[in-house]
C-alpha cells in the first residue's frame, strides 16, 4: 500500500524520492523530533504523545511548520525550538554525535 504524504499547508505532495525517504521515516521511533527528507527538503515533525502527530510540511512550507509546533507546542517542550540544521534520521544523528564524540577523544557511547 503507498503511503500519501500532503503538506498540511497546501496541496504539494512529494516527488519520488523523497517519497521514499518520508516512507523511511515512518520507521524513525522517535520523540519530539524534526526530521529533513531529502532531495526535496521537507520537514517531518515526530510529536507523539503530548507533541501531536507526524506532520509533514513542503519545503515552502518548512517555516510554517516550525511556526505553528512553536506556537501549540512550545509552552510545554523545549523540542519544537530547536534550530537547523535538521537530521535525515535519529539513527545517523546518533551515530554521528557517537562518531565525532570519538573523534575528540571524550567519553562516547563505545
Ligand atoms: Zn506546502
Amino acid at each position: 500500500m503507498r503511503v500519501i504524504f500532503r503538506c498540511q499547508f497546501c496541496d504539494a505532495v512529494p516527488e519520488a524520492a523523497t517519497q521514499l525517504n518520508l516512507e523511511h521515516s515512518l520507521r524513525e521511533f522517535a520523540f519530539g523530533q524534526y526530521l529533513d527528507a531529502l532531495p526535496g527538503r521537507w520537514l517531518v515533525w515526530h510529536g507523539h504523545g503530548l507533541l501531536g502527530p507526524v506532520r509533514y510540511a513542503c519545503a515552502e512550507h518548512r517555516g510554517d511548520l516550525t511556526a505553528f509546533l512553536r506556537e501549540n507546542y512550545g509552552t510545554i517542550a523545549p523540542h519544537p525550538w530547536k534550530r537547523p540544521p535538521y537530521p535525515t534520521s535519529v539513527r545517523t544523528a546518533g551515530t554521528d554525535r557517537a562518531l565525532r564524540l570519538k573523534a575528540q577523544g571524550g567519553q562516547g557511547f563505545f
